[in-house]
C-alpha cells in the first residue's frame, strides 16, 4: 500500500515563494508518521506557526533502517561506483546553487538567522562542503602494505552500512551537508534526523535528493523528538555509527545508548566555551571587530562562540570601550530586513534559558555592562550583552549559553591566560590576537581546543578538520579526515605460495 501522505508547505509570505512536502522522508518518498501526529514549526521572529509537519517516532526510524539497508544491499554500498557517488553528489551541489536563495530564505525563516548570513554563509558553505566530499567519492582507496614476497596484503576503505545522524538547529542545513557529504562520499546509507525546531531546509532537500536521481532511501529524512526517534537511532540494532552534533549532555546519552546496544560507532561534536584571548600587541581595531563577531555572530548560538573573551590589563579599558561602542552598532530586527545583523533566538525555549543566564550573572555579583535585555514586544530577540566584573566559578563564565552573551576578563601575563583559558571543560576552539608571531602561535599551540584561530575567529572551511578536545567531541567532521568516521578498514591477506 502506498504511503499516506498529506503535509505540504506553501507560502509566498516571505522573501519568494515556495512549495514543498514535509513529511517523513523514507525510501524517497514522504508519508505521515507512524503515529499520525504532526509538530508545530514556529517562526522566532513572531511567535507564530509557520507550518506544521509530520513527526517521526520510533516505528518510522524501524522502517527507515529496513529500507537503508535494502539499498545498501543493491543499489548503493559496495553497488555503487565512486564515479556514481561523486556525479549525484555534485547534481544535489549544482541544486543547491539554482535554488541558493528559496533554501536562504526557508532557514532565515525557520532558524530567525538574517537572509544575509543565511545565504552568505549557511546554504553557501553546505553547497562547497557537498561539493567537496564530491571530489572525495571516486578517491576512496586503502593501501598495499609490504610484508614479505610471499604476501600480497592490502585494505579496503568499506562503508559502514546504515548510518544515523542527529543534528541541532543552529546551523540546520550547514549541519545536514557536513554530515550526508562523507558519509555519501563512501557509500553508507542514512538515516538523519534534523533537530525538531528546524526542520524545514532538510525537508527541502529531500526533493532536491530526489532530483539529483539518489537511489531511493539512501538518504532517509526523519523529523521527531530527541527522546524518541533520536534516542532510538543512538539504540537501534541495525545502525553501524552513530554521528551527533548537539549538546555535551545529549552527547553521554548518545554515547551510553550506542554502548548498550549494538556497540555502534559514534563521533560526537558537542559544547563550547572559547577563549578569545587579546594580547596587548594586538591590532586593537582588528581584535574589536573580530571580538564582536566572535561572540555576535548567529547570535551567539554558535558551538565555537567566542564567549570568553580575555582582554590583557593594559589595554582593557581601551578595549572595552571600543568594544562596547562596537555593539552598540549591532541592528537586532527582522532577519529580512535590509542592514539587521540580529535576528531572533531561535525559540521560547532557548529565549528562556538565555535569559536565565544573564539573571544568573546578576544574582552572582557580576555587572552587567551592556545589554542584558530583550529587545522589542514580540518574538525570541535578545539585546547583545556584555558581561564584566566575572570570577571563574560563576555560572555565565563556566557553562555554554548559547546566546548573543560574553563575559570580558581582565589577565596579567602568557601564564596568567592559558591557566584561565584552559580552565574548562570544553576544548572546542580558541583565538589568539597578537602581532608578535611567536607570542601568537606559542600560545594557539598551548590552548587545548580541536580549532586555534590566529588573528581571526569563526573561520571554517570544508577542507579543513573541525571538532574538540575534552567534552567538546570525539572525532573530526570536515576535511579528509571526515572520511575515517565513515569506513571500515578492512585487511585482506593473499598468500602467494600456496604453502602454509
Ligand atoms: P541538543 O543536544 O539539545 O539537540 C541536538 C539534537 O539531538 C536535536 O536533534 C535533538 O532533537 C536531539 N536529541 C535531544 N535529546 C536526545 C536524546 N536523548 N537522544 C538522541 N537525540 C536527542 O542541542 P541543540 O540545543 O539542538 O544544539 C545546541 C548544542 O549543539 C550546543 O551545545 C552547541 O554547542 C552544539 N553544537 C556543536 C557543534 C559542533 O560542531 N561541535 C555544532 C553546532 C552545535
Amino acid at each position: 500500500m502506498a504511503p499516506t501522505f498529506t503535509h505540504e508547505f506553501k507560502t509566498e509570505s516571505f522573501n519568494g515563494k515556495t512549495t514543498f512536502q514535509t513529511g517523513v522522508f523514507i525510501g524517497g518518498e514522504f508519508r505521515d508518521g507512524a503515529d499520525k501526529t504532526t509538530i508545530d514549526v514556529i517562526n522566532p521572529t513572531n511567535g507564530k506557526l509557520i507550518t506544521q509537519i509530520a513527526e517521526a517516532t520510533a516505528a518510522d526510524v524501524d522502517i527507515a533502517v529496513k529500507v537503508a539497508q535494502t539499498v545498501l544491499e543493491t543499489e548503493w554500498g559496495l553497488n555503487a561506483s565512486g564515479e556514481l557517488r561523486a556525479s549525484l553528489l555534485m547534481k544535489l551541489a549544482l541544486l543547491m546553487e539554482r535554488d541558493l536563495d528559496e533554501l536562504s530564505a526557508i532557514e532565515s525563516l525557520d532558524n530567525g538567522k538574517t537572509f544575509g548570513w543565511a545565504k552568505g554563509t549557511d546554504v553557501t558553505f553546505s553547497i562547497q562542503t557537498i561539493k567537496y566530499f564530491a571530489g572525495w567519492a571516486d578517491k576512496i582507496s586503502g593501501q598495499t602494505i609490504e610484508t614479505d614476497e610471499k604476501k600480497l596484503i592490502y585494505t579496503r576503505h568499506e562503508p559502514l552500512g546504515v548510518v544515523g545522524q542527529i543534528i541541532p538547529w543552529n546551523f540546520p542545513l550547514l549541519m545536514f551537508a557536513w554530515k550526508i557529504g562523507p558519509a555519501l562520499a563512501t557509500g553508507n546509507t542514512i538515516v538523519i534526523k534534523p533537530s525538531e525546531f528546524t526542520p524545514l531546509t532538510a525537508l527541502r532537500m529531500a526533493a532536491l535528493i530526489n532530483e539529483a536521481g539518489f537511489p531511493k532511501g539512501v538518504v532517509n529524512i526523519l523529523v521527531g523528538y530527541g527522546q524518541t526517534v533520536g534516542q532510538a537511532i543512538a539504540e537501534h540494532m541495525d545502525i553501524q555509527k552513530v554521528a551527533f552534533t548537539g549538546s555535551t549532555l545529549v552527547g553521554r546519552k548518545i554515547m551510553a545508548a550506542a554502548a548498550a546496544s549494538n556497540l555502534k560507532n559514534v563521533t560526537l561534536e558537542l559544547g563550547g566555551k572559547s577563549p578569545n584571548i587579546i594580547f596587548d600587541d594586538a591590532d586593537m581595531e582588528q581584535a574589536v571587530n573580530w571580538a564582536a563577531h566572535g561572540i555576535f555572530w548567529n547570535h551567539g548560538q554558535a558551538c565555537c562562540a567566542g564567549s570568553r573573551i580575555f582582554v590583557q590589563e593594559g589595554i582593557y579599558d581601551e578595549f572595552l570601550a571600543k568594544f562596547t561602542a562596537k555593539t552598540q552598532t549591532i541592528n537586532v530586527g527582522d532577519p529580512f530586513a535590509p542592514g539587521v545583523d540580529q535576528g531572533p533566538q531561535v525559540s521560547q525555549l532557548q529565549y528562556d534559558r538565555i535569559m536565565g543566564y544573564i539573571d544568573s550573572g546578576r544574582q552572582e555579583g557580576a555587572t552587567v555592562h551592556i545589554g542584558g535585555e530583550r529587545h522589542g514586544t514580540e518574538g525570541y530577540f535578545i539585546k547583545p550583552t556584555i558581561f564584566t566584573d566575572v570570577t571563574p566559578e560563576m555560572k555565565i563564565v563556566k557553562e555554554e549559553i548559547f546566546g548573543p552573551v560574553g563575559v570580558v576578563i581582565k589577565f596579567k601575563d602568557e601564564e596568567d591566560v592559558l591557566r584561565q583559558a584552559n580552565d574548562t571543560v570544553y576544548g572546542l576552539a580558541a583565538a589568539v590576537f597578537s602581532q608578535n608571531i611567536n607570542r601568537a602561535l606559542e600560545t594557539a599551540h598551548k590552548l587545548q581546543a580541536g580549532t586555534a584561530w590566529v588573528n581571526c575567529v569563526n573561520q571554517l572551511h570544508a577542507n579543513v578538520p573541525f571538532g574538540g578536545f575534552k567534552q567538546s567531541g570525539i572525532g573530526r567532521e570536515l576535511g579528509e579526515y571526515a572520511l575515517h568516521n565513515y569506513t571500515n578498514v578492512k585487511a585482506v591477506h593473499v598468500n602467494l605460495r600456496h604453502t602454509k
